[in-house]
């Protein structure tokens, strides 16, 4: 891969605005791209909808145009694309690696609890596979990705994904133990995140996913759906997280409130510290000066091995 085939991008969920921990998975993917020389798209992931607050979306782009950070190209709704991920269901069906799933939450929490599982050490409820073979006359309710390996005479054996973070270094998850088979599309009928993300970053030739460690987590299963899919797996680079004060991650949900678009350059400021740039005491006057300060410390700090 050449340097000069980058793609980047910021993939914000419109659910409010922009504060201080995702301005910097923003930042980051923007020093990322422009230290490679590469281009940067941003995707607007309103999947969601029933977490999708109204124009949070616009507000966004304003709050990124009022940092600097400009996409290259014309930003994309996931909402619209849909037929997409359709798509992309219907081959995984075809393939044998999507299949129907007519369990409630509860039938998960009575079938785990009949077998005396513990839940996994990421807390989720990780699916049994009941409907594996079938549905055994319940209605359908989900689409499911088998999160396993075939093993030869027919059965499933554990599947163990193996990546590299370009921060955290070698990783590796038993993606049928620890995560389960995951929701393609859940039962209201709306598109899981997962199965966007891997069909929209492929479509949109994304090179370098550059986002918050908190994502870490989700890599595995997007590898997996890349590969059963036939899409490459781009580079990850997973960043520190913001804490708030209460020690946990700064979100919505724990009070992070939007960062002042009044002050770009001192959230700018916030979010490099955050990254560990270590820029020089100096102000800058501008945030475009500040931004291009930035670019060479985060080629320092971020090396690219290609
Ligand atoms: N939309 C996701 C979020 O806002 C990020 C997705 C990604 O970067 O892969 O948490």
């Amino acid at each position: 891969m050449s340097a000069g085939r980058y793609i980047g991008r910021f993939a914000p969920s419109p659910t409010g605005p922009l504060h201080a921990g995702s301005l910097v998975a923003a930042l980051a993917s923007w020093l990322d791209a422009r230290a490679q020389g590469g281009r940067w798209l941003v995707r607007i992931e309103d999947v969601d909808t029933p977490r999708c607050v109204p124009g949070a979306d616009r507000l966004i782009l304003q709050q990124l145009s009022a940092s600097g950070l400009q996409p290259d190209e014309t930003p994309v709704w996931q909402s619209q694309r849909g037929d997409r991920y359709r798509q992309a269901l219907d081959r995984l069906v075809d393939a044998g690696w999507a299949y129907p799933c007519g369990c409630t939450r509860k039938d998960i929490e009575s079938a785990w609890a009949a077998a005396g599982l513990v839940r996994s050490r990421h807390h989720e409820l990780v699916y049994p596979g009941t409907c594996r073979s079938g549905l055994q006359g319940k209605p359908a309710r989900s689409m499911r990705l088998l999160c396993a390996a075939r093993a030869s005479g027919g059965g499933y054996a554990d599947l163990q994904i193996d990546w590299h973070d370009r921060r955290l270094g070698a990783q590796r998850q038993n993606l049928t133990q620890e995560v389960g088979d995951i929701v393609l599309r859940r039962a209201d009928g709306l598109w899981a995140y997962q199965l966007a993300v891997v069909v929209d970053d492929a479509e949109q030739g994304v090179t370098d996913v550059v986002r918050g460690a908190d994502l870490a987590d989700n890599t595995p299963r997007q590898i997996h759906l890349q590969r059963v899919l036939g899409l490459p797996t781009p580079r990850y680079l997973h960043t520190p997280l913001v804490l708030g004060a209460n020690g946990e991650k700064l979100s919505k949900q724990n009070g992070a409130t939007a960062f002042d678009m009044t002050h770009p350059l001192q959230a700018l400021q916030q979010a490099g510290a955050a990254l560990d740039l270590q820029l020089p005491p100096s102000t800058p006057a501008t945030t475009a000066e500040w931004l291009a300060q930035a670019v060479a410390h985060w080629r320092r700090r971020y090396p690219v091995v290609w």
